[in-house]
């Protein structure tokens, strides 16, 4: 048997990290058993459509990587995946039904359903449409609802291959609607009809829908189809682990985090360890490790906390991965040296956590590095071990004359190199005369103009020789 699992989002809205948690587990599941993977629109309540969203949910999938083997935009061989273009599909379940005595027109008016509904609440009893069914069926002209009329009355007891055996108890089995007056489905309806002509062996879907199951399952059995295996998502909570996780709390549109600077990978990473886990101790899994490593036996049953810091963490990790290059060209990276920019990258590696952080850097904190600074002289000799005799040259001027000579001839291969042509001038200047601060304080002050920055061998190294001697000589200009 093919393994086949679909993601059926309904476009109506943006798509944010439960949606997209588990459209990664069905496509995980199917990539693991060289299965398909289908997306699926359910487009059929056009009331919560929102324009746009069909674009953004196939966007942010691929953003993700998340590509689908059947869908809008590729086909496949149950053409067309937007449930609106399949309304004579949908027609002829629904005729089937009917001829074999499990559905029948509404009869009753939308006042008079009301009225029974609130009968129903009056007498505190659960409202269940089947103990209306009427005595004589009208036939049915298309222009009213049509309802599904449930065979089995009974208590249903399935198994989740997440949760374990589930089970509900008759008052979940009612005549639904399954076409509603304006010809279009409802969800109950067509997502069975679905799955069914879709081949689907696999149904992932948060547990929203566990209380619905035995509405599905007798709709299966009317049909005389197997039900599909049914796996539940763990819902995701927010940080202070009870509450489901909410917009305030980061359950933001998936693109957002493209804007942001996060990379795919690691929003992957992060979401596929959201309620499952391989069992060992790794954290960090490219898509392929976790195709390999993924099974639904190992998805958790309780919420999943969102974790912000642990997303930002692994965000970091995989920016790391990338090579300076592709670094600057997948964080769009730009500053007015680009040279100097790429030598800065395992600065910026180090602290940025996502690409916009590094955007920020280089336009902030590091602007140092493609800006010349303005330096005010009492911050330039605040660690200046001497009084100043007039007319003589500071302590401070003597040190940055010193490095800007022993600069000429340092080897700039690299950070390590640089340190250690300078280091010796900082570590022989003696305790009495201030010591290694004395020197790399001045250094650094007069090559960033700021007081906290990059140390000074790695702001050499970024901004090469020349630049760097030239700020050291403008440091010593406003000194005399
Ligand atoms: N269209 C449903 C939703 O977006 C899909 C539920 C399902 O996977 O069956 O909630």
């Amino acid at each position: 048997m093919t393994v086949r699992t679909r993601f059926a989002p309904s476009p109506t809205g943006f798509m944010h990290v439960g949606g997209v948690r588990t459209a990664l587990f069905a496509w995980l599941w199917a990539r693991k058993h060289n299965g398909q993977f289908i997306l699926r629109i359910e487009d059929t309540d056009k009331v919560r459509e929102v324009e746009g969203s069909i674009g953004h949910i196939m966007e942010s999938l691929r953003w993700l990587g998340i590509e689908w083997d059947e869908g809008p935009n590729v086909d496949g061989p149950h053409a067309p995946y937007i449930q609106s273009e399949r309304l004579p599909l949908y027609r002829r379940y629904a005729d089937k039904l009917l001829m074999g005595g499990f559905a029948y027109p509404d009869p009753y008016t939308e006042e008079e359903l009301e009225a029974l509904r609130q009968k129903a609440e009056d007498e505190k009893r659960p409202f269940l449409y089947r103990e209306h069914r009427p005595e004589t069926e009208m036939e049915w002209d298309g222009t009213t609802a049509l309802r599904f009329k449930a065979p089995f009355i009974k208590r249903y007891t399935w198994h989740d291959e997440a949760r374990g055996e589930l089970t509900a108890g008759e008052e979940a089995v009612d005549d639904f609607i399954l076409l509603k007056a304006d010809g279009y489905p409802t969800y109950n309806f067509c997502h069975v009809v679905d799955d069914i002509e879709m081949e689907v062996t696999h149904v992932m879907r948060g547990e929203e829908f566990i209380s619905s199951t035995p509405k599905f399952l007798s709709l299966y059995d009317a049909l005389e189809m197997k039900p599909p295996v049914y796996v539940t998502m763990p819902s995701i909570l927010g940080p202070d682990g009870h509450k489901k996780l909410s917009k305030r709390d980061g359950a933001k549109d998936i693109l957002d985090y493209k804007t942001e600077g996060y990379l795919p990978e690691a929003l992957m990473n992060f979401l596929a360890l959201l309620g499952w886990n391989p069992g060992t101790d790794q954290e960090l899994f490219t898509p392929t490790e976790l195709i390999e490593a993924f099974d639904i036996s190992r998805i958790q049953k309780s919420g999943a906390m969102f974790n912000d810091e642990k997303l930002l963490f692994m965000n970091q990790q995989w920016m790391r991965k990338l090579s300076d290059r592709e670094f600057i060209k997948k964080g769009n990276l730009e500053a007015a040296d680009m040279e100097r920019l790429e030598r800065a990258i395992p600065v910026i590696k180090e602290r940025a956590h996502t690409f916009g952080d590094a955007r920020e850097m280089i336009t902030g904190e590091l602007s140092c590095l493609f800006l010349r600074p303005t330096l005010d002289p009492a911050v330039l000799l605040a660690k200046d071990p001497k009084d100043p005799n007039l007319g003589e040259p500071s302590y401070t001027q003597v040190i940055l004359t010193t490095l800007a000579e022993a600069l000429e001839s340092v080897e700039m291969t690299s950070v390590e190199t640089v340190k250690e042509s300078l280091m010796g001038i900082a570590d022989a200047n003696p305790k009495e005369n201030g010591g290694r601060g004395a020197v790399l304080w001045p250094l650094r002050y007069a090559l960033s103009g700021q007081e906290r920055s990059p140390d000074p061998f790695s702001l050499i190294y970024i901004l090469g020789k020349e630049e760097s001697i030239l700020r050291i000589e403008e440091a010593l200009g406003i000194l005399e």
